[in-house]
């Protein structure tokens, strides 16, 4: 173990667990029909640091939609096919301060997406992973699968449900094309950015994930180099400013460490060369991140002394 007190990470997440647990505020999301018939009571914690070790509690193997976590993997995928300069220029690294599928946003930054981790920003990365749809499908799935350390499998029911109520996802795909920032299909861009966001994961898949961005790329359970240090130190960077939608500020203040949130109630967390953290609670704040995944986080980052900017 290489956490600070790893030697009683299993009762912090354990703790974290209980002490959330208790918490019932926020809703489902339902906006995607098929989001709305989870069970709200779900939660699982987990934490796997850079050496491996791993720590569970609750419903830590129970599978959900990565929704816009995927975001953030895409995006490390994309930095490392083209590098920091070419997604830099083309999506952006600031914060929109509105919501994740603002469309406002776009228009106010003269059809620039700002960052990767709306739906614009999102959408105009997923468009510049090289080769054809069908390529760029493959070359997403086998990535994340790649973070997660083993092969994710898609929810046909989540995907069939968001296919049939993504109109605004498409009408932003347009835009963006309107203003040059997606150049291929962007009916072919919603659809593969849909199928990522319907890739089923688990709390414990999300902290393989997020503890493969901590290891410098690594992942720490199968050995496998899936991206370089430098991308994971950009990516991080991101997320620390978008990662939890216009809430981002507030997280960075509570927690100290760089997230990403999606609809369907998962978070992860990253502690640089430490480890990563996942949570999974489908009741969601009104920005769209989970209440109880917030609130376990932020007392594994207190007890654990993750807070980047603490100097003691
Ligand atoms: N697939 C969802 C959408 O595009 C993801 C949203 C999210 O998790 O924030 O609306």
């Amino acid at each position: 173990g290489l956490l600070p007190g790893w030697d009683r990470v299993d009762e912090h997440v354990a703790a974290a667990y209980e002490r959330s647990r208790e918490n019932h505020d926020g809703v489902v999301a339902d906006y995607i029909p098929a989001l709305a018939a989870v069970d709200p009571a779900l939660f699982g914690v987990s934490v796997i640091e850079v050496d491996g070790g791993t720590h569970v509690a609750g419903d830590a193997d129970v599978a959900f939609s990565v929704q816009s976590i995927s975001k953030a993997f895409v995006y490390a995928l994309v930095c490392e096919e083209l590098g920091h300069d070419a997604v830099r220029e083309r999506v952006g690294v600031n914060n929109t301060g509105l919501a994740f599928n603002s469309v406002v946003a776009i228009e106010l930054n003269d059809g620039h997406p700002m960052n990767p981790m709306v739906n614009a920003g999102a959408l105009a990365t997923t468009a510049m992973v090289p080769g054809s749809p069908d390529e760029q499908w493959d070359a997403i799935h086998a990535g994340l699968s790649r973070f997660a350390g083993r092969t994710l499998v898609l929810d046909e029911e989540v995907y069939a449900s968001e296919v049939r109520t993504n109109q605004r996802n498409r009408a932003i795909a347009r835009l963006l094309e309107s203003y040059g920032r997606i150049q291929t299909d962007p009916a072919r861009v919603v659809d593969t950015y849909t199928r990522q966001c319907s890739l089923l994961v688990t709390a414990r898949d999300l902290a393989v994930m997020g503890a493969t961005l901590a290891d410098g790329g690594v992942n720490p359970v199968t050995g496998e180099r899936v991206v370089s240090p430098a991308v994971c130190r950009d990516t991080l960077a991101v997320l620390a400013a978008n990662g939890l939608y216009e809430r981002s500020g507030e997280w960075l203040f509570e927690i100290g460490l760089p997230g990403k949130s999606g609809v369907a109630g998962g978070i992860v967390t990253i502690a640089p060369g430490k480890a990563g953290i996942g949570t999974f609670a489908p009741r969601l704040d009104a920005a769209g991140n989970s209440v109880r995944g917030q609130r376990a986080t932020a007392y594994l980052s207190r007890v654990l002394g993750l807070n980047v900017f603490a100097s003691a």
